[in-house]
């Protein structure tokens, strides 16, 4: 949407909040002129605007889960026989289905397969193809952290 007369973007205002509609601009219209979080507030969401209603993509799921240097604090692990138990659990708490297979073990989620050496590496595996997408390095990332740490490649 412009403004004939300047050329620039005109600001798409939210009809519920008042403030500028910018990521969901697109679906301005569709929301009937709000913020998606403030259309569903409006119209979709029951209850506690806290607590994650049954529509799907309400914005209130995760808001119970706190950030992750929180939910880590205080931890001080060492890698050991007394986390092999818990790792397997974790991956299970996560929905992966967990066998060992030889000195492998293999930890499965739909249709993604990871295999480590213990389950605590393969539950590090899971966090990697989480954290990063693609999961692999680049040639100048590898070659950077190789300097970094001192490592050869
Ligand atoms: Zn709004
Ligand atoms: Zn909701």
């Amino acid at each position: 949407m412009r403004d004939e007369a300047s050329q620039l973007p005109v600001a798409l205002i939210c009809r519920r909040c008042g403030s500028d509609v910018v990521a969901n601009s697109a679906q301005y219209d569709v929301f009937e002129g709000m913020h998606y979080v403030c259309f569903h507030y409006e119209f979709e969401h029951a209850g506690d605007p806290d607590v994650e209603c049954e529509a799907g993509g309400c914005p209130a799921a995760g808001i119970a889960l706190s950030s992750l240097s929180m939910r880590v604090n205080g931890c001080d692990i060492s890698q050991a026989g007394n986390t092999v138990v818990p790792a397997i659990l974790a991956l299970r708490q996560l929905g992966c289905v967990v066998t060992i297979e030889g000195e492998t073990t293999v930890a499965r989620l739909r249709d993604a397969v990871f295999r480590a050496d213990d389950p605590v590496a393969a539950l590090g595996l899971v966090k990697l193809a989480e954290t990063r997408h693609p999961w692999s390095a680049s040639d100048a990332e590898i070659d950077e952290i190789l300097r970094e740490f001192g490592l050869n490649g």
